[in-house]
């Protein structure tokens, strides 16, 4: 389940990792009653809120980047047992089509750069894998960036307790001199930078390509659902801080709007992660590409 793009002189290639199991909407975003949702009925998959858990790849003339890494290969006992499919996608991605059945060519040296947007487990699964309890980097080449407030919120003792994933899939980069913390507007190349855009986490960032002009945002977990471009203010029930987040996603999809850029979101069906904010008849809208 990959879908390409082409923007400007970049490759965007949207990745599904899993879908994990469907949410009830009212639970899904904070304070949303049924009534709120009866003209969005088209945003639910059987009357459920059906995420995706996607990743991207950008790839510019010069670098090959991976934006998040998925829930990671699991199996995952709390979402059903379910287990990550990223790095098989990858593949036929990364790898030129006569190389894909060599067998010493690994799709993951061809990544120079992993960005996270935050620090949640669906978004770090697959940066490092295990053998005899041994982390190795799934993408041996790469710098992993990290954003420092999210990197400070999660590795406290407490946090790490209550988060297992980040002491699995975050922790040992220190050690392997693989992570870059990085604080405020940060350019990872020429053309990639990330912006802060906190709210889902304290340090969740998007990510800007700069497409030969045109402007693509990677937005993460600011945006879990077409349906929150029509209706901003929705916050996710899991959001660190709701009223953050809604003011970050209200000020960043008027900016992508006015400016036409085209937006990257990894929660969304696949066929629709890719896309743009667009008014019809004054009311905002989700248009995939
Ligand atoms: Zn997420």
């Amino acid at each position: 389940m990959a879908d390409r793009y082409t923007v400007g002189d970049v490759q965007l290639t949207a990745v599904i990792d899993m879908v994990p199991p469907p949410r009830q909407p009212s639970a899904f975003f904070a304070g949303v009653t049924d009534a709120q949702w009866a003209p969005y009925k088209e945003y639910l998959e059987n009357g459920k809120v059906q995420l995706y858990y996607g990743a991207f790849v950008v790839k510019t003339a010069e670098h090959t980047i991976m934006v998040d890494t998925g829930m990671g290969p699991g199996p995952h006992p709390e979402r059903g047992n379910l287990t990550g499919n990223l790095y098989e996608e990858l593949r036929p991605i990364l790898l030129p089509p006569d190389n894909t059945s060599n067998t010493n060519v690994s799709p993951s040296d061809q990544i120079n750069f992993v960005v996270h947007t935050h620090l949640h487990a669906d978004h770090v699964g697959w940066n490092l894998r295990y053998q005899g309890g041994i982390p190795a980097p799934t993408f041996r080449r790469a710098r992993y960036i990290i954003p420092k407030a999210d990197y400070d919120y999660f590795t406290t003792k407490e946090m790490l307790e209550k988060y297992p994933h980040i002491q699995k899939q975050v922790m040992p980069l220190r050690q392997l001199r693989l992570q870059e913390i990085v604080e405020g507007d940060y350019q990872v190349t020429g053309q990639v930078s990330c912006a802060p855009a906190p709210g889902h986490t304290p340090g969740h960032q998007v990510v800007m390509v700069n497409a030969g002009g045109q402007k693509v945002m990677l937005v993460g977990d600011m945006l879990h659902s077409p349906v929150q471009v029509a209706e901003p203010g929705w916050c996710a029930a899991v959001d660190y801080d709701q009223a953050q987040s809604r003011t970050v996603r209200e000020r960043l999809l008027n900016q992508a709007e006015r400016e036409g850029w085209i937006i990257a979101a990894g929660h969304f069906p696949p066929g629709q992660q890719v896309g743009k904010v667009v008014s019809r008849q004054g009311k905002r809208r989700w248009q995939s590409l």
